[in-house]
């Protein structure tokens, strides 16, 4: 199977303070289509930036996106327009992204009116059927949903336009985890029913691991390891990998407004040797001088760490 989606290079900062914070820091990635790409890491080191970079939501600073064998940066209004229809997202919490006052069959039809659909009401029952979701919901309004309810009609305009991409940025992080499951397996069942290509984002290392064929781990803006979900897990070549299975699975505590991220944005200040340095069990003199660039390690494995062939950290 070829890659749906390749993206190269990409660079992406905002401005922070006084300063910059580089967001997304050299980013490449490919996914094969059909196939799920995880990409995990700690909150606030890129990955719901890459996520918008790769559905042209916002332009990289620097770098490439093809999907389908086609650039999305020189794209006119017309490709744009086509795009949209192909490539879609489903955020962490859809009632931050649809309005409240629709209803959910007017929610879920309009990507399919806005693309000129023909038999919308027809499409509409068919995709709350194919998310699982009883028909006489289609007229009431996301707040008389419960959270599981939201994320499948979030599910269901995603698919509508019978989209190749989903970027699914957190999807299952506000449910509690009795519904996680569920929401994860409709995922799964309607990928290998459509055949849709899924860069699936989040923190959560652990949960991943049954969604995701390969797992590309984030750390402050960069790659540090990816590989074969099964043995990526079976054998961390990263100390941040390393640390995050050890860590998983973790109490959860679910704070709306305060995601926690000072460190990252701390270490970012770094500039020569690892990113990872200050946080390693492992760093030597080399890491604190020498950033590690990301590597083959044979297998499709790849890491970005000086030590990567003998990095072991013990259990924390
Ligand atoms: P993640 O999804 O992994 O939590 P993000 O991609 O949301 O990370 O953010 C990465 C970094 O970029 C963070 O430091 C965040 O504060 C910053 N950032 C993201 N989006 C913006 C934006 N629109 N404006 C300013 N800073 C941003
Ligand atoms: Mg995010």
């Amino acid at each position: 199977m070829s890659d749906l989606v390749v993206a190269e290079g990409l660079r992406k900062s905002y401005r922070a303070g006084r300063g910059r914070v580089a967001a997304v820091d050299g980013v490449s990635l490919h996914i094969e289509q059909g196939s799920t790409l995880a990409l995990v890491g700690e909150s606030g080191c890129g990955k719901s930036t890459t996520g918008r970079l790769l559905l042209a939501l916002e332009r990289p600073d620097d770098g490439s996106v093809e999907i389908d064998g086609r650039s999305v940066l020189g794209m006119g209004k017309r490709e744009l327009r086509e795009l949209r229809r192909t490539v879609a997202p489903v955020f962490q919490d859809p009632y931050d992204s649809i309005n409240g006052r629709w209803t959910v069959s007017s929610i879920v039809a309009e990507p399919l009116r806005v693309h000129g659909f023909d038999d919308v009401g027809t499409r509409v029952r068919d995709l709350l059927d194919a998310v699982g979701l009883p028909a006489e919901l289609a007229t009431r309004h996301p707040h008389e949903l419960s959270g599981g309810q939201r994320q499948r009609v979030a599910i269901a305009r995603a698919i509508a336009t019978g989209p190749d991409f989903l970027v699914c940025d957190e999807p299952v992080s506000a449910l509690d985890v009795s519904v996680q499951a569920q929401i994860v397996n409709l995922l799964r069942r309607i990928q290998s029913e459509r055949g849709i290509t899924y860069l699936f984002i989040s923190h959560d290392l652990a949960l991943v691991r049954h969604v995701a064929d390969r797992v590309a781990v984030m750390y402050l803006g960069r790659i540090v390891e990816e590989g074969a979900t099964d043995e990526l897990f079976a054998d961390p070549r990263h100390p941040y990998t390393q640390l995050l299975l050890a860590a998983a699975p973790r109490p959860r505590v679910r704070t709306h407004n305060a995601p926690a991220r000072p460190e990252p944005v701390v270490a970012q200040a770094t500039t020569v040797g690892c990113r990872f340095a200050p946080r390693c069990p492992l760093a030597t003199d080399r890491c604190c001088t020498e950033d590690p660039a990301l590597r083959g390690l044979g297998e499709g494995r790849a890491a970005a760490c000086h030590h990567a062939e003998t990095a072991r950290v013990g259990a924390v």
